[in-house]
C-alpha cells in the first residue's frame, strides 16, 4: 500500500477534552499560560467592542448556565448561529459548546427557504441572530419549529427578544456556585466521538449536508496548524465568514490557542478591510482568491501604505498562477502560504510550513500536516506513487465524524478504514509537496464558498418550463467559478433569451447571491449514466452547443 505520511514531527492531541475545556480550563489555555495583561481576545474592528479570553471564559460560562437552567437546553441540542462576524458570536458559540450542545453556522445572507433547510437538517432547537437577519430568522425558526423564546440576539435590541447580554446577566445571577458545570466527554468515549459543531457542505455529491465536527477535529487541526505557525503571529484578521470551516478554525479557535488577537470585520469591503489592516498593523492576511485578486487589481489598494505586510495566506479555492506572480511583484518582500482541505477535514489536510513561505511554492498547497496520512488513487483504482495524479484521500485527527443522520452519504465519503475521499485530484512529489490539479466532485466553488449543483437542479426542475436540467461550474476570472445551467425546456417550449433570463431570475429570487446561475445553455438532452447519474464531465467537455445566454 502506498501511503504518504506527514513529515512533520507528531503532535500531541488530547483525546479527553472538549474544545471549551481545552481553550479555557486546561494547561493549553492562554488563560493559564499568560498573565492577564498579556492575554489577547476577540475585537470588532468597527464597533471596537472587545472581549478578552478571560471574559470569553466568564461570559460563556454564564451563557451556558442560562441556556441550561432557564431555557432547558440539553446536551446534544443544536444551537444555530446566524449572523455576521462579531465578538458575541464566539461568546455564544463557546457558551453553547460548554453546555454540551452542537453549534451550527449559516450564512447571514441565506433566505427563508435556505435557512429553514439549514435549521431542519441541523435539527436546531435554538437560534442566535442579529437584527439585520431577524425577518429571515423568525420565518425560518417557525418553519423549523423553534419557539420565539429560543431566538436570541447577538447584537442590538428588538422588542420581545432576549439578547446575549440578557443571557449573560441571567447566568451571572445564579452566582459563583450556581453555574452549570462544563460538559465533559462521557466515560468510555473520546472527544473524537462527540460532535461539537455542524457545518454545511454538499461533499462530493448531492444536496448540502450537516457535517458533524467532533471536539477532537478542532483540537487536532489547531494543534497541527500551531506547529507550523511562526510565533510572531500575534494578530489575525477575521474577515472570512465565521460560519465557514475556515472561520471556525482560523477565526474562532486557533487564535485562542496562539494567544493572537482576533480582529473581526463584520462585513467585507476592500476599504473596510484595508483600513483595518493599516489601523491594527496586521502583518499576515488570511484571504480567499477573489479578495487576493482584488489586492492586485483594485486601484484602492494603492491608496494604502501596506509595506508592513509580511505574508498572504490563501485557501478554500485555487489561486491562478497569474495572480500569484502579480502578488509577488506588487508586494515585494512578502511571503505566501496556503492551506488545502475541506469542511470534512475540519480545514487543512496540507499547508505550507514556514520553509515554503515563498512564491515559488505558491502554486502548490504545501505538505501534509502533522499526524495525517494521504493516499492518492489513480483513475484505474490503483494507488499512485510520486508525481502521479489521482484522487486525494486523507486520514487524521481532523477528519470529521460524517454527516448528521445520513449514513449513505457518510459511507460514500468516509470509508471503513477512516479515509476521507476528497473528490479532489492532485499529485505529490518526492519532497512531499502536494499540488491540486482538478476538482472531480460536483461541488462548485463561488468566491471560495461551496455551491451544490443538486440544490440548483432541484429548484430549476420545479420551474414549469423546465423538463430537465444539469448545473455545473464554469471558470470565472474573479469568482473562480460560476454556476451554469444546461436546460432542456418542456415539450412545446422554445429555447429563447427571454426564457434563459426568466430562469436566472427564478434562481435569483429563490437563492442567496453566490448561488445565482450566470449562464444558461439550452440542450436537447442531459447525458446520464444507466443509473440516472448526470454525466457532468461529458457536458463540461462538450463545449457550447445550443443557445447560450449570459
Ligand atoms: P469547503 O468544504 O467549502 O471548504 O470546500 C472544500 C473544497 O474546496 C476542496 O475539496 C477543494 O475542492 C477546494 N479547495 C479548498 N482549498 C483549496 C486550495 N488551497 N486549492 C484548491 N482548491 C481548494
Amino acid at each position: 500500500m502506498v501511503i504518504f505520511k506527514s513529515k512533520q514531527p507528531e503532535v500531541h492531541v488530547p483525546t479527553d477534552l472538549t474544545t471549551w475545556d481545552w481553550l479555557f480550563d486546561s494547561e493549553y489555555s492562554p488563560i493559564f499560560r499568560y498573565p492577564a495583561f498579556e492575554q489577547a481576545g476577540y475585537q470588532n474592528a468597527v464597533t471596537k467592542e472587545r472581549v478578552s479570553w478571560q471574559e470569553v471564559k466568564d461570559y460563556s460560562t454564564y451563557v451556558s448556565t442560562a441556556l441550561v437552567k432557564k431555557y432547558g437546553l440539553q446536551e446534544g441540542n443544536t444551537v444555530a448561529l446566524f449572523s455576521q462576524n462579531n465578538v458575541w458570536y464566539p461568546v455564544a458559540m463557546h457558551g453553547a459548546v460548554r453546555a454540551g450542545a452542537k453549534v451550527s453556522g449559516a450564512s447571514p445572507a441565506y433566505n427563508v427557504e435556505e435557512m429553514s433547510y439549514a435549521l431542519k437538517i441541523g435539527q436546531a432547537k435554538f437560534l442566535m441572530t442579529a437584527p439585520s437577519s431577524m425577518e429571515v430568522a423568525v420565518a425560518a425558526a417557525k418553519n423549523a419549529g423553534i419557539p420565539k423564546s429560543h431566538i436570541f440576539l447577538l447584537e442590538g435590541n428588538l422588542d420581545g427578544y432576549s439578547t446575549i447580554h440578557d443571557l449573560i446577566a441571567i447566568g451571572k445571577s445564579y452566582g459563583e456556585n450556581g453555574q452549570t458545570p462544563a460538559f465533559k466527554i462521557p466515560a468510555g468515549k473520546e472527544n473524537k466521538d462527540v460532535c461539537a459543531f455542524l457545518s454545511f457542505s454538499s461533499g462530493t455529491t448531492g444536496l448540502p449536508k450537516a457535517v458533524m465536527i467532533a471536539h477532537q477535529n478542532v483540537i487536532g487541526q489547531c494543534t497541527q496548524i500551531q506547529q507550523i505557525t511562526p510565533v510572531d503571529q500575534k494578530k489575525s484578521l477575521a474577515i472570512l465568514p465565521l460560519f465557514h470551516i475556515t472561520g471556525l478554525v482560523h477565526g474562532l479557535h486557533l487564535p485562542v490557542l496562539l494567544n493572537a488577537e482576533v480582529i473581526m470585520c463584520p462585513t467585507f469591503t476592500m476599504e473596510a478591510m484595508l483600513d483595518t489592516v493599516v489601523e491594527y498593523h496586521l502583518k499576515e492576511l488570511l484571504l480567499v482568491p477573489p479578495i487576493l485578486i482584488r489586492m492586485v487589481r483594485d486601484p484602492i489598494v494603492d491608496k494604502y501604505d501596506l509595506r508592513h505586510l509580511t505574508r498572504f495566506s490563501s485557501g478554500a479555492a485555487p489561486l491562478s498562477e497569474e495572480i500569484i506572480q502579480q502578488l509577488a511583484k506588487k508586494f515585494p518582500g512578502t511571503g505566501f502560504k496556503q492551506g488545502y482541505g475541506m469542511t470534512e477535514s475540519c480545514s487543512c489536510i496540507t499547508a505550507h510550513p514556514p520553509e515554503l513561505y515563498d512564491y515559488k511554492y505558491a502554486h502548490t498547497v504545501g505538505t501534509i500536516v502533522a499526524n495525517t496520512e494521504v493516499k492518492i488513487i489513480k483513475e484505474d483504482g490503483t494507488e499512485a506513487t510520486y508525481n502521479e495524479p489521482g484522487e486525494i484521500l486523507a486520514r487524521g485527527p481532523q477528519v470529521v465524524m460524517g454527516y448528521l443522520d445520513n449514513p449513505n452519504a457518510t459511507a460514500e465519503t468516509f470509508d471503513a478504514d477512516g479515509w476521507l475521499h476528497t473528490g479532489d485530484q492532485g499529485a505529490i512529489n518526492e519532497e512531499g509537496i502536494i499540488t491540486i490539479l482538478d476538482r472531480i466532485k460536483e461541488m462548485i466553488k463561488v468566491k471560495g464558498i461551496g455551491v451544490a449543483p443538486a440544490e440548483l437542479e432541484d429548484l430549476l426542475l420545479g420551474h414549469e418550463k423546465v423538463e430537465d436540467v444539469a448545473v455545473l461550474g464554469i471558470r470565472d476570472d474573479y469568482a473562480g467559478e460560476l454556476p451554469k445551467a444546461f436546460v432542456v425546456p418542456k415539450p412545446g417550449v422554445k429555447p429563447s433569451r427571454e426564457l434563459a433570463l426568466e430562469l436566472m431570475k427564478y434562481v435569483k429570487d429563490n437563492k442567496v447571491r453566490y448561488k445565482q446561475v450566470k449562464v444558461v445553455e439550452f440542450t436537447d438532452e442531459i447525458p446520464k449514466s444507466a443509473s440516472g447519474k448526470i454525466l457532468r464531465r461529458v457536458l463540461r467537455d462538450a463545449g457550447d452547443r445550443g443557445l447560450v445566454v449570459k
